[in-house]
């Protein structure tokens, strides 16, 4: 079984992990989760109630183990089934902050970055340049100028892009780096928001595009195109999309050159799911990788073209799994016949993807883990909206006031999408490893909430 924290069919809490645990996305709970004397979870070494006493709550919790076991597991992975060069970059908008990106890149992964506030995150983490592909299907001028001026690689998303870096290139007379992106026209299932890869998407050039754009690059003095790229979308379980991706990229990668053009790289996306809640059952990192690279092989074999340098660009399933957030459980209020509501203090602010993409998630009472799950309760976040509800219909012993509720697999598209709703400051974020906790992000501040108001003179009063 590879269920590392579960409901089983005795209504308990929390399964010790399996070593055999293989894959951090299959694993509902960080790699380094354990139980102590006191029945309190353990990550990372790190008593999560011990934890929130120091650092306040909510707290996001990022255990070190997992995240290098994933870049390692990425890493390695393409190494082993892949007969060309490899490379992972991480897609940092999962979470982008200086620590992670150090982690990361002391693991030798590169980055794919989506703004200028995210290249600048990663280089002030001391990412070469060299290991960095911006993207985005609307750069402004001066995100393209500093992308240039540090000689990252561009991914190229339409011909207004293309224009533009055109004339940018050839003010400087300094050749870009660019790769461009296709739309496949291929279907994945899942949620309508992340799916990127069908024909009715903002993204890319579509099929009936991608000659032109070939021809556009191929007489522009200072665009070099060394490759091309595709991304289908998010949290996919099946594998076949990335098989047929695989076959549309090198059928493209084949007719590039009839323009002139030879790209070396192929980068096929990222996307695997990772396990939120018991139901979900992705492939593991090393079953999705074997795939992406032999089905690449495959497809260069039947279109006679020399193996690319695969890049592959995983963001969710690199630093969901190694994540838990910790919130205190404050007031409840029942419902007779329909639900009891017990809130917590935190809420769509630090997580916003239950209101966005109705998401699942999977929550522990982390002070008494040998609880009993034997109440359904709906845990509510603490803003002014009814659908701030972070986990619908929760199996949990009834949280009591002053319980540290731990909700799992957060380290994906929460900070980074985390807002100040309500005025509600961002919580910290902390990373463990061996006992130790260190702050990687700090709390804001009420200080910092009013940090960027301006209030006019004629305003102010007395
Ligand atoms: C979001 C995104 C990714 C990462 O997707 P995940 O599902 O988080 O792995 C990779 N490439 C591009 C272009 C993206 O927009």
């Amino acid at each position: 079984m590879l269920t590392a924290a579960s409901t089983d069919n005795t209504g308990r809490q929390y399964l010790p992990q399996s070593p055999d645990v293989l894959s951090p996305n299959q694993a509902l709970m960080p790699l380094s989760s354990t139980v102590n004397g006191q029945d309190h979870l353990v990550v990372g070494g790190c008593d999560v109630i011990e934890l929130v006493k120091q650092y306040g709550s909510p707290l996001y919790i990022l255990d070190e183990q997992t995240l290098r076991t994933t870049c390692r597991q990425y890493r390695d992975s393409f190494q082993k089934y892949y007969g060309g060069e490899s490379l992972v970059i991480y897609a940092s908008k999962a979470w982008s902050c200086m620590a992670i990106c150090a982690i990361v890149d002391s693991e030798g992964l590169g980055f794919d970055v989506v703004s200028g506030g995210e290249l600048y995150t990663t280089l002030k983490a001391g990412v070469s340049p060299q290991k960095i592909y911006f993207h985005g299907n609307n750069k402004s001028r001066e995100e393209l100028n500093f992308a240039l001026d540090e000689g990252v690689t561009i991914i190229v998303d339409n011909f207004f892009e293309l224009e533009l870096l055109k004339g940018l290139t050839g003010d400087r007379q300094t050749t870009a780096k660019i790769i461009l992106r296709l739309t496949p026209g291929i279907e994945c299932h899942t949620h309508e928001y992340i799916r990127t890869g069908h024909l009715d998407s903002k993204f890319g050039f579509d099929p009936n595009q991608i000659e032109a754009a070939f021809e556009l690059v191929s007489q522009a003095e200072f665009l070099n195109c060394i490759g091309l790229h595709a991304h289908i979308g998010s949290q996919i379980f099946e594998q076949q999309p990335h098989k047929d991706l695989g076959d549309v990229l090198a059928g493209w990668y084949k007719k590039a050159a009839d323009y002139g053009l030879n790209p070396e790289i192929l980068n096929l996306g990222g996307g695997l799911g990772i396990r939120y809640t018991e139901s979900d059952d992705p492939p593991s990192i090393e079953a999705w990788s074997q795939n992406v690279a032999q089905s690449l092989e495959a497809a260069c074999r039947s279109h006679g073209i020399p193996l690319p340098k695969l890049i592959v660009e995983p963001g969710r399933s690199l630093v969901g799994s190694a994540c838990v957030t910790a919130y205190t459980v404050g007031s409840r209020k029942v419902v007779p016949e329909i639900r009891t509501y017990v809130s917590v203090d935190g809420g769509m602010s630090d997580n916003p993807r239950p209101i966005t993409y109705q998401s699942l998630y999977r929550a522990v009472i982390a002070n008494r883990l040998s609880a009993p799950c034997e109440e359904t309760i709906t845990v509510a976040g603490k803003h002014c909206e009814s659908g701030d509800v972070v986990i619908k219909d929760a199996q949990l012993p009834m949280p009591q006031p002053g319980d540290i509720l731990v909700v799992l697999a957060t380290g994906a598209y929460n900070y980074s999408m985390a807002s100040n709703y309500n005025r509600i400051g961002r919580p910290a974020a902390v990373l463990v490893n061996d006992g130790e906790a260190q702050l990687i992000i700090r709390r804001e501040t009420l200080e910092d909430l009013v940090r960027q108001d301006c209030l006019p003179e004629r305003l102010r009063q007395g």
